[in-house]
């Protein structure tokens, strides 16, 4: 597995597989590595033949007042996992690597990024967009995997992609939880014991909600009403919880199986927790 910083590098060793008719897999993470950001390599390896994870805290996603400082890093394991899942190629930039210091250009998409979480982290997708475009030009790849956990950051990418011409086809994998239902997320270090036992209810209510999906329930305000009040009995307060069109994210009043989707994001003091389900 080779492990590169310098983008150049990494651009020219990508043009060099591809001119050996190599498909080139890319899957964006900031490290941390769980089972979620494994089952996004694994599903990239079905796809491609050399596999690039990037592992970069990308500082212009984060407001000065949330976690840039203390997220949470661990090169060593991380490259560990990278190698074991058979990764091709790991990049693992500095800021100062990506972002020259007088940087002034910015990828922002409009419409799909103004609600949910990019209400609550206004500079957020911006940021987002900004780095994954770089990182499609550094690295070329025919498909990019991201993760269906952070719902309405794949739904921004897919469009970015569509609305720019990236030659590249964007593939969402299922979100991978913990036996008792929790999301795996690497932001799950800073629940305490309380707390993570708590935030079972977030997952709980939205199997709630998608079995009387099932059982035959189309009123949106009912399921997301059952879904506010499992989380607040739980010490967990909704940011949003909203039924909404899976692929233009506008709220939906009533449900239409098959082509919508529960979102919601829940706060517990300065922890913040997001989550989803498709219906
Ligand atoms: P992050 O390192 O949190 O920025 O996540 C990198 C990628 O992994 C994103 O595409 C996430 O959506 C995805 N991801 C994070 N957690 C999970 C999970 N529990 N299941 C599936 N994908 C995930």
């Amino acid at each position: 597995m080779k492990t590169f910083t310098d983008p150049a590098a990494l651009h020219a060793w990508c043009a060099e597989q591809k001119r050996a008719g190599r498909r080139i897999g890319l899957v964006p993470t900031m490290g941390f590595l769980h089972e979620g950001h494994l089952s996004l390599i694994r599903e990239a390896r079905r796809h491609a033949d050399d596999v690039v994870v990037s592992i970069f805290v990308n500082p212009t996603q984060f407001a000065p007042n949330e976690d840039y400082a203390a997220y949470p890093r661990d090169e060593a394991h991380d490259l560990a996992l990278c190698e074991a899942e058979g990764a091709a190629a790991v990049f693992l930039p500095k800021p100062a690597d990506l972002y020259a210091p007088d940087a002034s250009t910015w990828v922002e998409e409009t419409v799909l990024e103004k609600g949910y979480c990019g209400a609550q982290r206004p500079i957020h997708f911006r940021g987002v967009c900004t780095v994954v475009a770089k990182l499609f030009n550094i690295v070329g790849p025919d498909v990019a995997v991201f993760g269906q956990k952070d719902f309405q950051q794949a739904a921004v990418i897919r469009r970015m992609v569509r609305d720019l011409n990236f030659p590249i086809e964007i593939i969402r994998a299922p979100i991978v939880r913990d036996e008792d239902g929790l999301a795996k997320s690497s932001r799950n270090t800073y629940l305490t014991p309380e707390s993570r036992a708590q935030a079972l209810s977030l997952s709980r209510s939205l199997r709630a909600a998608k079995a009387a999906v099932e059982a035959g329930e189309r009123d949106a305000a009912k399921l997301e009403a059952l879904i506010r009040a499992e989380t607040e009995a739980n010490g967990w307060i909704p940011d949003y919880v909203t039924v909404a069109d899976a692929d233009s994210l506008e709220p939906r009043t009533t449900v239409t199986p098959g082509h919508n989707v529960i979102l919601i994001a829940c706060r517990q003091g300065r922890l913040r927790l997001i989550d989803n389900v498709l219906l």
